[in-house]
């Protein structure tokens, strides 16, 4: 074979080697300013330890990182990622051979081997090319995503450098393979590029062919040795985030322990980096840039001053500034963004490298909150409602008891009780919700289980929590939990997916033992099980708007739908399940209200349910139904948004009363 000496090998080695050295020297700094940030708070339901106090999660990672899954959300770019890495794999592989031939050994040249490395390799460089030649152009055109909000610098320069790198590959290739009884087939486009020397002199192409060797090897190791240097470093920072992904979907704030000793430090929020988990500081060194976020969030897409790619991308510039310690971070990102959060977790569910951008605000709101008290005036006036009594509807004239005028509702007796249903505030204090709980008895006697409420009942505290006012939520919880264990309750049934989450997720940190079941999942339980008898409209259409606390905090999507489809004909509205817009009430925006001058969520939100054609709008939690039944679009007298619970009891054989 034709081939560079071993001196050339050699030289080449030691310059990968040095490449390797500066790649790793490149990401020490980054992985040490990742260590500067608060360590992870324990949560009971995750193992913990590992790195960064996180514990590897293969499935993540191979779906994220090794299948680029997340990737494919964009066709173009998700296919030109994936010639990309996956005609790189090949193309490491085909590489070898050289290495491995020069020392004797000939593993690739027999079949099926030579599939692999000559038309194998042959296809897997032109994937490269091809899947370069896309992102550069797309950096260079500069779509909207990319450019929004700021983009990240160093990316253009390397994929030059790539591109570059890839052609001077082919042209290696075409020199070798120029020189007589070296082609052995496969190799078709190095081979058409060699008739190019046709009447080249032999001692001409082997010049050349030495000179593009150490050219491609050259071009090669510097791209490997400024990886950890640009922002390339997200080949290595993203599939390591992919890994270190929680277990359960959607936001995790750990309750702050606000009993810890003395001697350690109870850290409430964040207005500097370093007061940010550690692993919030690795999704600020992995962002890209991409934009997905942006384009994802409710927010931004109506007009609000947030955008969680800007947020990342400012903590990304502090952090390679090494200004973890500036608090001046927190003006610069600025109350009116962070407050403009729903807390929908879109953010996080399309990023393709696995961020958190809700967390990192929920970090600096928690901060504005209960260290600057600074929050706007209508969250400031729910929590203080929370406090004096009890829940955040301020100056409702409603009896909280209202919802059950006329009917028989049973007291939830201890240890006697199968299920106690959860009223929740938005039905005890907003007249539309009424009806939700109202539907809700006519399904659990229609059932013929055990249930009953409780006096009493206070809110949940997740307004408090989500509105960054964590100890007022801690002190609320807490003091459910002790009248909830005293009741020995042991499944609680939940009509809002505020509620359900706070529940599931939040009230076992604090010592909670009970089963809590949204109720869309128990009436497809009960019509399942053969408990709940419905009859079946066909012609009625009906479209499901997924509750973000359900669906992407929870991968609640399937239950709702099949209990729907019992009595109805569903159609999809473009964006659903996980993939579901948030109606605007999450986050404490039910409170906060709309920003004047821009759209409102709820609107574009229902419009987009309207445009199905379906005839009931359907959901699943409170807030949503009050969030699309405001909705300008639904006004009129004819009522289009119903709760499942609605939807379903009136369908049961003796619907005791119609919905419209
Ligand atoms: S956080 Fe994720 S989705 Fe947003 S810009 Fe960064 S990489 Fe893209
Ligand atoms: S959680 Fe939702 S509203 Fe908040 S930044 Fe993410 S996408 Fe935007």
């Amino acid at each position: 074979m034709y081939s560079p000496s071993l001196l050339a090998y050699s030289l080449l080695g030691l310059l990968l080697i040095g490449a390797l050295a500066s790649l790793i020297l490149g990401l020490r700094p980054r992985l040490q300013r990742m260590q500067r940030g608060r360590a992870e708070t324990p949560v009971s339901a995750e193992p913990q330890s590992g790195f960064l106090g996180r514990e590897l999660n293969a499935g993540t990672f191979l779906h994220r990182a090794l299948l680029t899954e997340r990737l494919w959300g964009r066709l173009p770019t998700g296919l030109a990622h994936s010639l990309l890495y996956f005609g790189a794999l090949v193309s490491i592989a085909g590489h070898a051979e050289y290495a491995l031939e020069f020392v004797g050994i000939n593993v690739y040249v027999e079949w099926p081997w030579w599939l692999l490395t000559r038309p194998g390799r042959e296809i897997a460089g032109i994937c490269m090319l091809l899947g370069a030649a896309f992102l550069l152009a797309r950096r260079l055109v500069k779509p909207a995503p990319l450019v929004a909000a700021g983009e990240r610098k160093g990316f253009t320069a390397m994929e030059i450098l790539l591109l570059v790198t890839i052609v001077a590959g082919f042209v290696t290739e075409s020199f070798r393979l120029a020189v007589p009884g070296e082609n052995r087939g496969g190799e078709f486009l190095g081979a058409a590029l060699a008739r190019l020397y046709a009447g080249w002199s032999p001692g001409a192409v082997a010049d050349g062919n030495m000179t593009l060797w150490w050219l491609h090897g050259l071009l090669g190791v510097s791209f490997a040795a400024l990886i950890g240097r640009t922002p390339m470093s997200h080949m290595l920072l993203g599939p390591l985030n992919s890994a270190l992904v929680r277990r359960r979907s959607g936001i995790q704030m750990p309750p702050i322990d606000f009993e810890a000793p003395e001697e350690q430090e109870v850290v409430l929020g964040a207005a500097r980096l370093a007061d940010m988990p550690r692993k919030l500081l690795l999704d600020f060194d992995a962002c890209l840039g991409c934009g997905r976020c942006h384009e994802a969030c409710p927010a931004t897409q109506t007009g609000k001053v947030l955008s969680p790619k800007r947020i990342m991308m400012v903590c990304g510039e502090y952090q390679s500034q090494g200004r973890l310690d500036d608090a001046q971070l927190l003006d610069d990102i600025g109350a009116e963004a962070i407050f403009d959060c729903t807390t929908c977790a879109a953010c996080i569910e399309v990023c393709p490298v696995s961020n958190s951008p809700a967390e990192a605000i929920l970090e600096f709101r928690r901060n504005l909150t209960m260290e600057r008290s600074e929050m706007p005036e209508t969250l400031a006036a729910a929590n203080r409602n929370m406090e004096s009594r009890g829940h955040p509807f301020v100056g409702t004239a409603a009896n909280p008891d209202d919802w059950h005028k006329g009917l028989d509702v049973p007291l939830f007796e201890a240890g006697k009780t199968e299920y106690l249903l959860w009223i929740g505030c938005a039905i005890r204090y907003e007249e539309r919700a009424q009806q939700v709980a109202r539907a809700m008895v006519r399904i659990l006697n229609a059932a013929g289980v055990g249930w009953g409420i409780l006096e009493g009942e206070r809110c949940t505290g997740d307004p408090a929590k989500t509105s960054g006012n964590e100890l007022l939520f801690v002190e609320m919880a807490s003091s459910n939990i002790e009248m909830l264990q005293q009741e020995r309750v042991t499944q609680i049934v939940t009509m809002c997916a505020h509620g359900f989450n706070a529940f599931d997720r939040y009230y076992p940190e604090l010592g909670a033992n009970w089963t809590t079941i949204p109720h869309s999942v128990l009436i497809d339980r009960f019509i399942r099980d053969g408990k709940l008898e419905v009859v079946r409209d066909e012609g009625e259409l009906i479209t499901y708007h997924d509750p973000c606390y359900l669906a992407r905090h929870n991968d609640i999507t399937d239950e709702p739908r099949s209990a729907l489809a019992a009595v109805g004909s569903l159609i999809e509205m473009p964006r659903n399940r996980k993939q579901s817009m948030c109606c605007g009430a999450g986050g404490c925006n039910y409170w906060k209200g709309g920003t004047s001058g821009t759209a409102r969520i709820n609107e574009v939100r229902t419009k987009e349910a309207l445009d199905t054609g379906a005839k009931k709008i359907a959901t699943s939690c409170s807030y949503c139904l009050l969030m699309l039944s405001s909705s300008a679009s639904v006004s009129g007298g004819e009522r289009k948004v119903f709760d499942i619970a609605e939807i379903v009891a009136d369908k049961l054989p003796q619907a005791a009363d119609a919905l419209h």
